[in-house]
């Protein structure tokens, strides 16, 4: 890539740009540790629990579940960046603690959004990495205060950002962080003209990524699709594209799930498309 091109050109002259990000001859992959867990290496890592934290049992009994699976890395959401105001905003701090506790109680990481830059200390605390979520990936002063905590970062892909926006955003949080930080980049749709589904899960710019950047890359089939039946076929096409893991949403019972719920797997439903994808990772050299 040499420079002077359109910034949204991928053909173009990124190298400046992209000078933290981008993936050169010399350069060995990035794997990102969270808790005792790599992203990044031969192992996928799945990432899996409900899209909210809950009050009660439930988040108990779906972190026993997903890792039964083979799930290591508990996810739920405190702080909840939803479309309208109107819905559940998260239970904030009461469920950081909460969900901090039972991934004390598991021995699981724990991966949870932060959606304010004043929050990002709290969150820290209480959580082994952050969440950027779709709809903060350009909210600058959120990327760099998360950069200067120097914790891990699951950056989402912005619903309406290109691959060059997206590397451009870890960029910042790479700027904060002194030149180096531990950044996964997680595809979960985009939105496009096709409304049959949430999103348009862009696998292209998976395989894309695993060759421009050396950032370990995830995929989300839950936002990227909507509808927990399309689940499992997604998660075994990212698994065979090349992802480094998949982040999946997963409820007890997922018609009560506080929110998202049409998009959340069953344990057993999760505990299948397990065992298919880790078909999948064996055939090509990898587990899961
Ligand atoms: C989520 O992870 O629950 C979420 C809100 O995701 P996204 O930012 O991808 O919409
Ligand atoms: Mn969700």
């Amino acid at each position: 890539m040499n420079s002077g091109t359109h910034p949204n050109s991928l053909q173009g002259s990124l190298d400046d740009d992209l000078r933290h990000t981008r993936q050169t001859p010399d350069r060995k992959r990035t794997v990102v540790r969270v808790g005792s867990v790599d992203i990044g290496g031969d192992r996928l890592v799945c990432i899996a629990g409900p899209c909210s934290v809950e009050i009660g049992e439930s988040l108990g009994r779906i972190a026993r579940g997903v890792a039964d699976a083979g799930a290591t890395i508990l996810r739920a959401g405190a702080y909840k960046p939803r479309t309208s105001p109107y819905s559940f905003q998260g239970l904030g701090l009461p469920g950081l603690e909460h969900l901090a506790q039972v991934g004390r109680e598991m021995c699981l990481p724990v991966v949870t959004e932060v959606i304010d830059p004043r929050d990002v200390e709290i969150v820290a605390r209480h959580a082994d990495m952050l969440q950027i979520g779709s709809r903060s990936v350009q909210n600058v002063p959120l990327l760099r205060e998360v950069g200067l905590s120097g914790h891990p970062v699951l950056l989402k892909r912005g619903m309406m950002t290109t691959v060059y926006e997206w590397l451009c955003a870890a960029e910042y949080v790479i700027e904060a962080a002194g030149g180096e930080a531990p950044i996964v980049l997680c595809e979960r749709g985009i939105r496009t003209f096709e409304d049959a589904t949430r999103n348009t899960l862009d696998l292209n710019a998976v395989a894309l990524l695993t060759l421009m950047s050396h950032l370990p890359v995830m995929v989300d089939p839950s936002h990227g699709t909507g509808r927990s039946d399309l689940v499992p076929a997604l998660a075994r096409a990212a698994v065979a594209v090349g992802a480094d893991g998949l982040l999946i949403e997963v409820h007890d019972d997922p018609a009560t799930a506080w929110s998202d719920s049409a998009q959340c797997l069953d344990l057993d439903s999760f505990s299948a498309a397990m065992v298919e994808c880790r078909a999948i990772a064996q055939a090509l050299g990898r587990d899961l």
